[in-house]
């Protein structure tokens, strides 16, 4: 909207990780801006859902480029050849060093004005999560240490949570309905997080990276209308469902024994939910670094969709698939969504 100073407003940039959950919203808010988008896309990765999201970006203008930031011989080439001047790193959990090499790549061709690393969740520095949390944020501190030493202009996103309700064994809870039968509610269910949806969590990243005020900062997202507990998540949901539904308490120990557990991803998850809705990571400090941007006071004209509207999206979901099964099954509608009791994969 031109309120804040850009830096390279067309920057070419390249996306990394756009085929997954975060890397697609951040693909999108990319094209949308207008800019020059590629997105890298390993050769190996061949899921047809993962080639529908590769199949809908290039539609939208993307332009794809086959390979692995693990080949950093190939990524200098890329960076050279594209001019690139933004690289956003959207790879998952178990990929985060795989950014090593893309960072000595970034180093070598020298010319990259702004580098977002895989984090868009906690700032990493500042939570302290039980294992095996503790080891993926570890994971992603020598990132952000890596891209200091190096001298590399960076950002760290710190979006906190995706604006769904939050499972604690499912690292990609917006792609899962609220629940219909009972809600686990973490402790008390009074501890607040901050639920974004995925399409800001895009939008505000894509506006930062054009930034100069965000320029080597941790950029926090904070909406004041987006912060809420597990007691209001779920009397929110009951109003856009229309019914009651019993509450089960899942107490800290529970919470720990499944992080225990040491199943991955679920036990990340596990710890991380442990430390958002019992130990309040996202609260229980204030923004008193020099390092600390939050996207309200960057950006107070642009509004973000609340955790109703969000909810709104899943109710929509329900009652469109509700109509869907009421119309006689034929070749066209056999594999729809049929809503049950439990949460679904939509
Ligand atoms: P996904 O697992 O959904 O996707 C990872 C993507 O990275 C895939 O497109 C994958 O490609 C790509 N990738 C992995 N390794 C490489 C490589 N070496 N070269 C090129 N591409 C690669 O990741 P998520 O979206 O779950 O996670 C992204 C980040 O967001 C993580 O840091 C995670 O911690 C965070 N996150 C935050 C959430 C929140 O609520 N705040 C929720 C979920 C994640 P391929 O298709 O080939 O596998």
């Amino acid at each position: 909207n031109g309120s804040y100073p850009n830096e390279s407003e067309t920057g070419q940039t390249v996306v990394i990780g756009s085929s997954g959950f975060i890397g697609r919203f951040i693909t999108e808010a990319c094209l949308d801006s207008g800019r020059p988008t590629y997105i890298l896309v390993r050769s190996s990765s061949n899921s047809p859902s993962k080639a529908s999201t590769i199949k809908f970006l290039q539609d939208k203008g993307a332009i794809v480029i086959y390979g692995s930031i693990t080949d950093q011989e190939f990524m200098e080439k890329v960076l050279r050849e594209n001019k690139i001047e933004v690289v956003i790193s959207a790879v998952g959990g178990e990929s985060i060093l795989d950014q090593f090499s893309l960072i000595e790549a970034i180093k070598n061709v020298n010319t990259v004005k702004r580098f977002v690393p895989s984090e868009f969740g906690h700032d990493i520095d500042r939570a302290e999560p039980v294992e095996p949390g503790l080891t993926m944020y570890e994971k992603k501190r020598k990132i952000r240490r890596l891209i200091e030493e190096c001298g590399i202009p960076y950002s760290y996103i710190c979006c906190n949570s995706i604006a769904a309700w939050p499972y604690h064994d499912n690292t990609h809870p917006a792609d899962v309905l609220p629940p219909l039968d009972r809600f686990q509610i973490y402790g008390d269910g009074t501890v607040k997080a901050y639920f974004v949806a995925g399409s800001d969590i895009g939008k505000f990243t894509v506006m930062s990276i054009d930034d100069g005020r965000t320029l080597n900062k941790t950029v926090h997202f904070q909406p004041p209308s987006n912060l809420l507990n597990m007691n209001e998540m779920a009397s929110l949901w009951e109003t856009k469902i229309g019914r009651v539904l019993p509450r089960v308490t899942i107490t800290e120990q529970d919470l720990l024994q499944r992080a225990q557990e040491m199943r991955i991803p679920q036990s990340v998850v596990a710890a991380i939910t442990h430390d958002i809705f019992i130990n309040g990571c996202q609260i229980n400090f204030s923004l008193d670094k020099t390092t600390d941007v939050e996207v309200c006071s960057l950006y107070p004209n642009t509004s973000f969709r609340t955790i109703a509207e969000c909810y709104d999206d899943f109710a929509k979901k329900i009652s469109d698939n509700e109509k869907a099964v009421s119309r006689p099954v034929t070749a066209s509608n056999t594999d729809i969504f049929v809503p049950t009791a439990k949460p679904e994969a939509l």
